[in-house]
């Protein structure tokens, strides 16, 4: 059960033919004075017939005719083309995350470790503390991937952080199918790098897995108390200490018992991603799950 009674405009995303089609991302926003995802979803059953098909481009984004990395034409009549962004040669390219993997941080785990892929963790991760439950990535940071996350957060990276989002979801969808989550949360931005960047990947990679999903996508749930400097700056014992008490809860949210899909573009020490989850435990949150682009390790 999530509410909120702040009266503010709550994104409610919808994958409205997507199921039938497999094609189409459907969005509308509903002013709600109060709601709770039950009334969010019939809500969103309510809006359907008033959406209109998404305009061509927006379509080509989602399903682009080229390859999102080196822009070679796709070949629409190939056997399973388009539905990844990507030619064979730069997928082929991609470091992606096979099992065994540990389901805690989502890293990759030796064969002969595939045992202890259960939720006790693996030898990167287990003793410490993290505050959310799993975690889903794509693949390995690095490489061609490293390119696309840097792109994600150019000036202009929502079209790339759309087509990843995409991605992300038709490798994994079984596993986020399985979740049965009840809101996605996006790593907030501090508002003054919301207002420096045009772009927030990690919103976008969120509505994307919202849609999907079918549930909502609340980007105002979680804020950034203050503004921490970059992680990618900073040693592993200063990410956990730079980004503790960063963020609040926004007033007017109740999470009681909740499964929350937070969702940021890469996971490195998971320092952000706990410090989230954390927050969101301490608000009522019965689970966090954790969808990451990307999963870096040292
Ligand atoms: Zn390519
Ligand atoms: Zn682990």
């Amino acid at each position: 059960m999530v509410s909120a009674a702040d009266g503010g405009r709550m994104a409610m995303h919808r994958d409205m033919a997507g199921r039938k089609r497999g094609r189409s991302v459907t969005r509308f926003a509903a002013s709600a004075a109060r709601w709770s995802i039950g009334a969010a979803r019939s809500g969103a059953r309510r809006g359907l017939s008033a959406v209109a098909a998404l305009p061509r481009a927006t379509m080509e984004l989602v399903f682009p005719a080229a390859c999102v990395s080196c822009h070679a034409e796709l070949n629409a009549d190939e056997p399973g083309a388009r539905a990844v962004p990507f030619c064979g040669s730069c997928y082929e390219s991609l470091d992606l995350l096979h099992e065994p993997t540990c389901r805690r941080c989502g890293g990759p785990l030796p064969k002969l470790n595939a045992s202890t892929q259960a939720n006790e963790g693996c030898y990167r991760c287990r003793g410490r503390k993290m505050w959310f439950d799993e975690t889903i990535a794509a693949g390995l940071y690095g490489g061609r991937l490293r390119e696309l996350l840097l792109a994600m957060k150019s000036d202009k990276g929502d079209p790339m952080s759309l087509a990843m989002g995409h991605f992300l979801w038709q490798l994994r969808r079984e596993r986020f199918e399985a979740l049965k989550v009840d809101v996605v949360v996006p790593i907030p931005l501090h508002w003054r790098r919301r207002l420096a960047h045009r772009t927030n990947s990690a919103a976008v990679l969120a509505e994307v897995l919202a849609g999907r999903l079918g549930v909502p996508m609340a980007s105002g749930l979680l804020r950034r108390r203050r503004d921490t400097p970059p992680q990618s700056q900073l040693t592993p014992p200063q990410r956990w200490k730079n980004v503790r008490q960063a963020f609040s809860m926004s007033a007017g949210y109740h999470l009681s018992k909740a499964h929350v899909l937070v969702v940021d573009d890469i996971l490195t020490t998971g320092a952000t991603c706990s410090e989230a989850a954390r927050t969101l435990r301490m608000a009522g949150a019965e689970r966090v799950t954790v969808a990451v682009v990307a999963r870096a390790i040292g």
